[in-house]
């Protein structure tokens, strides 16, 4: 059996309880050694043979994942954040499917939601936005035309970036280019919850100087958006007034 784990952005402790049950179950462990804290190896048991795949293709991980299968032990693929955002778990899925190797995913909190914590924010500001586009800039991997920074931008949603730490002028030239002001909030996370986070409160405009001064160029995830500034509407459902499923408001709707 081959359990796909999400770690969780950084900090140990944000691996779930079946996560981290799993690692300490676990006979091997392949994690993504460029992006996973490797504290969270600290969960398995002595003995437990540890392969980093930062160095690995997706044919020496496969090869570990069926003959661990083949002697009947199980093997943990450690994700950092959550599995199903840029996880590359498809296509390892789909040899495990091929040679009849049974599988499970646990989900892990996702970088996008580390990130959000450690700056107190939420994405969906009721009156700013009730939608949050995950994305990232064409890099080597190519991104479909229609999602090009430039077409999500027009829609004026929070977002979140990964993988385009390192080209943020392009990254910031595009949001604008988009329909963005120079001037709406940005933030720039870098490895949020680990011990040596970095937290930059920028904005669009302002996106490659913040970056170059704070020496930012991997591991960090930029957030954009109007719900990072102060203004909001208070939400309906904690108002006195509205009522729904679990309370009977004060208004006469
Ligand atoms: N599956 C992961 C994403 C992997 S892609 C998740 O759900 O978070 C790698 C990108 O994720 C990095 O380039 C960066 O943009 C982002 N990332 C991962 N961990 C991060 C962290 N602790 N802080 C900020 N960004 C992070």
């Amino acid at each position: 059996m081959v359990y796909f784990v999400g770690a969780g952005p950084g900090d140990k402790e944000l691996i779930t309880v079946k996560g981290a049950g799993l690692l300490a179950e676990a006979d091997c462990v392949i994690y993504a050694g460029s992006l996973v804290n490797p504290e969270l190896l600290d969960y398995a048991k002595n003995g437990c043979e540890i392969h980093n795949s930062a160095k690995m293709t997706l044919e020496e991980v496969a090869s570990i994942m069926l003959e661990n299968e083949g002697r009947g032990q199980m093997t943990v693929r450690l994700h950092t954040g959550d599995p199903s955002v840029y996880g590359a778990i498809r296509e390892q899925i789909d040899i495990l499917e091929e040679n009849g190797v049974r599988y499970e995913v646990v989900p892990g909190v996702s970088s996008f939601a580390g990130a959000a914590a450690v700056l107190g924010a939420e994405y969906t500001l009721p009156g700013v936005s009730q939608t949050v586009i995950l994305t990232r800039i064409e890099g080597r991997t190519p991104v479909p035309e229609r999602e090009r920074i430039e077409e999500l931008a027009k829609i004026r949603a929070s977002m979140a970036v990964f993988l385009s730490s390192g080209m943020l002028a392009e990254l910031s030239e595009k949001l604008i280019e988009g329909g963005y002001s120079e001037d709406t909030p940005a933030a720039i996370v870098y490895k949020a919850t680990w011990p040596d986070e970095k937290i930059i409160r920028t904005t669009i405009g302002k996106l490659p100087e913040a970056g170059a001064e704070n020496d930012i160029s991997k591991t960090a995830i930029i957030l954009v958006g109007d719900f990072l500034s102060g203004e909001y509407e208070r939400s309906l459902l904690y108002n006195p007034e509205f009522s729904h499923g679990c309370r009977k408001g004060t208004g006469n709707e």
